[in-house]
């Protein structure tokens, strides 16, 4: 989908998936709004997305898998830092035990 930017008026194209993605990442129910960036100026211009819908519903399973992916990588980021934690606390109980 192309964006003209309101500040500069270039004209820039934006990857619906990566809307979608943005989106999702909102965590809104039902955004309205997509902010999009100008590469030139960094104005942000808002697109409607109801406007955007049609784009982005063909291009719905690309979205979706991105997001699972995201989420999967979330997930997995905040196992390890439990882990990690967790790791932490073992250590220092062992060090106790072992000055006793
Ligand atoms: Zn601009």
């Amino acid at each position: 989908m192309i964006v003209t930017c309101f500040k500069c008026k270039r004209r820039f194209e934006l990857d619906p998936i990566f809307v979608g993605f943005e989106l999702h990442k909102l965590k809104k129910k039902n955004p309205s709004h997509y902010q999009a960036v100008c590469p030139a100026c960094r104005a942000i211009t808002k697109m409607s997305v109801k406007e955007m819908q049609a784009e982005l519903d063909e291009s719905a399973a690309e979205i979706e898998k991105m997001v699972a992916d995201y989420e999967e990588e979330k997930a997995k980021a905040k196992a390890e830092k439990k882990a990690a934690q967790k790791a932490k606390t073992e250590a220092k109980e062992e060090e106790t035990v072992a000055e006793e």
